[in-house]
């Protein structure tokens, strides 16, 4: 396993801006606004019950425009959010936003297996891109992602909105600032029992991978974040009590990582258990976490010393507000293409290690 190098990307968005028949998008149509308009793309779970309310309290971001392909939900979405009829796309017509020029953003809510078509499509079409986790199926499609983008100077981001939410911003910093000593070890986990036996997360071409792929996403991200690098070495392993259902994704993982600085990480996810949904990070002199760590609301921190108090916010809407922030300032969001290609690294590693039944060294 190759670490993540950015001359390999540079090189993979030469070759496919070689191939590009777009040309490179220098016309911004936020750039005279105080407000980015987003158009989200699929109307499932996500977009209905966060992503749609969340963009009725964004301060510099407005739901504008929608893709679906079930007509019924044209019109429920067109009464109830005032988009209007020309901001309405199917996945036929879904290319044309490129003569939309009132959508700055397509925000992809696809399933995981879709959201590098749809990004390539859309910075093609010349529309910035903030794209669902786990940014992709692969790194190599995490790399034609960024390629593309940056061949059509737009901007792109992955939808981590746990480093938009207040304690998580507080972890980050105690660990940071080493208020409680050096770090020495992570714990995280996040895990939930999955219902229906015939949705798309349990398909392997639509959902990349299972529990770790869906949910083990976040312990992965916390542990990057609150050390602030990236693991030098990963061991993993699988467990399947159910191998009907699980028969093409993950069930239950376990893992460690050893961080460059020594830190250890060790890590859960699960489709067949609940009730993890949480980190720890352990430092010499005290320890700090979360539990509930990644829920929508309701976070809970506590330190060796006492509770840990942040606001409550709607993560969403703060993480939508981050990226059009950086539209409007021409800023790169902190949450940009390769922080998902990161994941995706360490999410093949972990796989690997599953498969071969040893450490890999990245
Ligand atoms: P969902 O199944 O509720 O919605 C998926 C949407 O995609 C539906 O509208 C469906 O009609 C559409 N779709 C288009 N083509 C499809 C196909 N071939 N197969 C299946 N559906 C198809 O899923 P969701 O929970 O809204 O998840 C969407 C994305 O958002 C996923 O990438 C998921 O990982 C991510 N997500 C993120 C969070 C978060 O907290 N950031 C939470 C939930 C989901």
């Amino acid at each position: 396993m190759m670490p993540f190098n950015r001359r390999d990307f540079l090189s993979t968005a030469a070759t496919i801006g070689a191939a590009s028949t777009f040309g490179v998008h220098t016309s911004l149509a936020a750039e005279s606004k105080s407000t980015v308009n987003f158009a989200l793309v699929g109307l499932g779970s996500l977009s209905t019950n966060q992503l749609a309310p969340a963009l009725q309290k964004t301060k510099h971001a407005k739901l504008v425009g929608i893709v679906t392909g079930t007509p019924k939900k044209e019109k429920t979405w067109a009464d109830k959010y005032g988009i209007q009829k020309q901001n309405i796309y199917n996945y036929e017509t879904y290319d044309k936003i490129r003569d939309n020029e009132d959508i700055d953003v397509v925000y992809i809510v696809l399933p995981n297996g879709m959201h590098a078509e749809y990004t390539v499509r859309a910075a093609e079409a010349g529309k910035h891109v903030l794209c669902e986790k786990p940014m992709a199926n692969s790194s190599e499609e995490c790399r034609q992602m960024i390629a593309a983008c940056d061949q059509n100077n737009r901007k792109l981001a992955i939808g981590y909105r746990c480093q938009f939410e207040p304690h998580h911003q507080q972890c980050i910093e105690l660990a940071r600032s080493e208020k409680f000593g050096s770090l020495k070890a992570v714990e995280a986990g996040f895990g939930f029992t999955i219902g229906d036996p015939n949705q798309w997360r349990l398909d392997a071409k639509l959902a990349g991978g299972g529990a770790l792929m869906d949910v083990g996403v976040y312990a992965l991200q916390a542990c990057r974040y609150l050390t602030g690098e990236e693991p030098q070495s990963i061991t993993a392993q699988e467990t399947k009590t159910d191998p009907k259902k699980f028969a093409e994704v993950d069930e239950t993982i376990t893992w460690t990582m050893k961080m460059p600085s020594g830190v250890n990480c060790f890590c859960a996810t699960s489709y067949a258990f609940r009730g993890v949904n949480r980190y720890h990070a352990y430092a010499d002199k005290g320890w700090f976490g979360l539990d509930p760590a990644f829920s929508y609301g309701g976070l809970r921190g506590q330190t060796s010393e006492g509770a840990i108090e942040a606001p409550e916010v709607d993560q969403f809407a703060a993480e939508i507000d981050a990226f059009a922030k950086c539209i409007l300032e021409d800023r790169e969001s902190s949450v940009a293409g390769e922080e998902g290609l990161r994941d995706l690294l360490a999410v093949e590693a972990i796989y690997e290690s599953i498969q071969s039944g040893r450490r890999v060294d990245l």
